[in-house]
Formats: structure tokens, sequence, C-alpha cells
């Protein structure tokens, strides 16, 4: 008998008759012996109608307020799916955030978990029952209805799983795993047998969504073992997270490609070449809580230099108004800037140890005429920000040239 921990997301869970198929699923493993934790999103599209509700009222939502409503959504789904595993005669009971106390903390809208009380889920488990937990959401420690940022229903489930100290964490979406890029891109992408840990955690933040970043940390944190799988297909195996790396001499360089359309792009022209200054340009920006992604800065020939970063697209005209004041005080040329940016990332463990991945993606932006407006690296990771036009033509042929469709 094995504790698993199954996530099912928006599209599983989008309808009477796709919730009926979760609990038929859920009653098969527990045929088999196990016990079970479900964790639901709320029905896809629910979360975006309900954001959409609150900007009707308020152009920046209250954050307490928006937490209460959109929690709404997979406390729908919750008792919908413990209403269909009683039809099918199982024993289940459903819990917000907040009655099984995943006490998170008070930044709402994107809360971190601090803990989990499992005393009432275990309870339950040995009754026999089956445990359904609302995804997404939590409490404070005053009691304030909290939610874990978009996408947070698999942070929700890896919690619960290194919490219960469950055999494995299950995550059930619309498609059969982790793929060497989003297949609705690329026809041709490849499902992963396995995937790094690391590599992973690469290709959650430069934006695959298939799992959520903080996911991703929290299983690696805990060690918890987690398996990407599809709820509609019985058949395949999906993608296993693995903390070893492949030692075999015939694994492939790259894993993946990923991409994002988030970030905009900031250049602030004519910048006095002196010590400080990147301080005094980012400084103001670090203090408001705005993440700066990528940051290049050429050398200078005249005593001035180009100063260019790239920041969330949510936060780019808070950016924008920040600088204002910081460009007259340095005395710069002034700002180019714009939001049609996309990030192109190539991420792989097998960098490491292949020389040249680097200037291969170069060529195969070169050959399709598409310009590198900026370039980060790591190990692990390549990534180019280019023209959000060109996205999807440099995903494709990224996958190609590094002949991602083929078996590893
Ligand atoms: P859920 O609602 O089940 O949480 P999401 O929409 O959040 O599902 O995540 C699944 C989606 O992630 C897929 O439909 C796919 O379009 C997208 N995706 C992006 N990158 C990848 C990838 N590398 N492998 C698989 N899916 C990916
Ligand atoms: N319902 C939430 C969202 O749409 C959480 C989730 O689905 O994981 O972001
Ligand atoms: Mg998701």
């Amino acid at each position: 008998m094995a504790l698993i921990v199954q996530k099912y997301g928006g599209t599983s869970v989008s309808s009477t008759e796709r919730i009926k198929n979760v609990a038929r699923r859920v009653a098969r493993w527990r045929a088999l012996g196990h016990q079970l934790v479900v964790v639901v999103s709320a029905m896809a599209g629910e979360t975006n109608r309900l954001i959409a509700l609150a900007r009707e009222l308020q152009a920046h939502p209250e954050p307490r307020e928006l937490d209460v409503m959109v929690s709404t959504g997979e406390q729908v789904t919750m008792a919908l799916l413990s209403m269909a595993l009683m039809e099918l005669g199982l024993k289940a009971r459903s819990y917000t955030g907040a009655q099984v106390k995943i006490l998170t903390d008070s930044a709402h809208t994107k809360a971190r978990i601090v803990s989990i009380d499992e005393a009432l889920i275990r309870k339950d488990l040995a009754e026999g029952r089956v445990v359904v937990v609302a995804g997404f959401q939590g409490v404070d420690e005053q009691g304030n209805i909290t939610t874990l940022g978009r996408g947070g229903s698999d942070t929700t489930g890896v919690a619960l799983a290194a919490a219960l100290k469950a055999d494995e964490c299950q995550i059930y979406t619309d498609v059969d795993g982790v793929y060497t890029t989003d297949p609705r891109i690329v026809p041709e992408a490849r499902r992963l047998k396995t995937v790094t840990f690391e590599e992973m955690l690469e290709m959650a933040s430069l934006g695959s969504r298939v799992l959520q970043i903080r996911a991703v940390e929290l299983a690696g944190k805990y060690q918890v073992k987690l398996r990407v799988l599809s709820s509609f297909e019985e058949e395949s195996d999906g993608t296993l997270i693995t903390f070893e790396e492949d030692q075999t001499m015939e694994q492939a360089s790259i894993s993946g490609i990923a991409f994002n359309r988030d970030e905009a792009k900031i250049t602030i022209l004519g910048v006095p070449d002196r010590p400080g200054i990147a301080y005094q340009i980012l400084g103001p920006i670090g203090d408001a809580n705005i993440d700066v992604d990528m940051i290049v800065q050429n050398v200078s020939h005249d005593g001035t230099t180009d100063f260019s970063f790239t920041v969330h697209r949510s936060d780019y005209a808070k950016t924008l108004k920040l600088l204002e004041p910081v460009v007259k005080h340095i005395k710069a040329r002034g700002v180019e800037s714009g939001d049609k940016i996309a990030k192109v990332s190539v991420v792989g463990v097998g960098m490491r140890s292949h020389a040249g991945i680097a200037s291969a993606a170069f060529r195969t932006l070169a050959e399709e005429g598409i310009n590198i407006e900026m370039i980060s690296t790591s190990e692990i990771k390549i990534s180019i920000v280019i023209n959000e036009k060109y996205m999807e033509l440099a995903v494709r042929a990224l996958h190609k040239a590094f002949g991602l469709e083929q078996p590893g």
C-alpha cells in the first residue's frame, strides 16, 4: 500500500463529465489498495473569469479581496469531485486550504507555504477516505485566505506530498508528460521519459508552464518523487523528474526548449561610465520589489555606455516611471524600451560536457534571419531575447537544429 498525492489541472476538471473521469481514475488507484490525497484546480478558465470580474471594479484589484474570490474556483471542484467519488461508492471528503491548515505567509496572490497540519488528513486516510484538497490556496496566521500564484495547485500537490511523505506525487494534466518543448507550438516535440530536477527547474522558470516553478523547487527540497501524466490517456507513464543525471555517454546535450513572452526590455542610452551607476539605476527598481532578469552593459568608448535590462511585462510601466528621475539625475541621453520581445531558452545538463551549443544556437537563428537582442547563459541553459514576432519560428528552428524530434 502506497500513499499517493494526485493533482488534477483545470482542463482535467473542466466539466462534470471530466470530473467523473477523474473519480474513476482515483477509484482504480483505491482498488489497488493505495491511500489517495487528491488536489484539484478550478475548472479551466474559471480563475481568469474571476480575475476579469474583479478588474471590472478595480484596475488593480485589492489583493486580499482578490484571494477571497479566486480561491472559490477550487472550492467548487473539490466538492464536485468528492460527490463524484461518493457516487462510485468511495468514502471521500473535501477540504479548503484553510481547513487542512495550509499555513502561508501573508503575501496575497503569491503566498508561500509555511507548514501543513497533516493530522486531519491522516485521520481521514486511516478511516479509508479519499481526501480531496483545494489547490492554489492557503490561510495566513490571521486567518486570511491566500493564494499561491498562477499555476499554484501544482505547489499544493507537492507540498502535501512532502508533508505526508507520500510515495509519489502525480501531476495529471492535458499532455502526457514534459515534452522537449510545448507540443502546441512544435507538433514534433517528443515526450521525455525522465528529466532531471535541475533541467525542470530551468524549464519552469524560463516559461514552460507544465509545472509551476515553486512546485519543482519544493520537490527538490524534500526529494518528492514527482511525475507528470495525462488525465486523458491511460497508456503513457508520463515523465519522471529525477534527481540523478543520466550517465550514459549517448545522453543528449539538450533536453528542451522553453520560451516566454512575459518580459519587457529597457535600454538607458548614454549612461556615464563610472562606479555606482548600475546601483543607481537598479537600486530603486529592486526597492520596489521588481525582479530584474537579464542585464547587459556595453564597454564605453566616449565615456558613456548603453545599459539594458529586462523586467516582467506586468512591471514594465512601473519600472519606466521609476526610471524617469534616475535618468535625469545621472544625465543619461534617454530611454529606449519595448515589450514586444520574447525569450527563447535552450536547456540541458548535457551542455556541461558538450562544447559549441551556444554557437549552434546562434547559427540557427542567423540562418533564419532572426536578430538577437540579448543573451544570457548558465551552465545548463542559453537564453536569447528576440523580437516577439519571431518566437515560434525560433523555437521550431532550434528544436530541429538540435534534433529534438528524434528519440534521444
Ligand atoms: P494544468 O491546467 O493541468 O495545470 P497547464 O496549462 O498549466 O495545465 O500546463 C500544461 C500545458 O503546458 C500543456 O497543455 C502545454 O501546452 C504547456 N507546456 C509548455 N511547455 C511544455 C513542455 N515542455 N512539455 C509539456 N507541456 C508544456
Ligand atoms: N486555478 C489556478 C490558476 O488558474 C491554480 C491552478 O490551476 O494551478 O492559476
Ligand atoms: Mg498548471
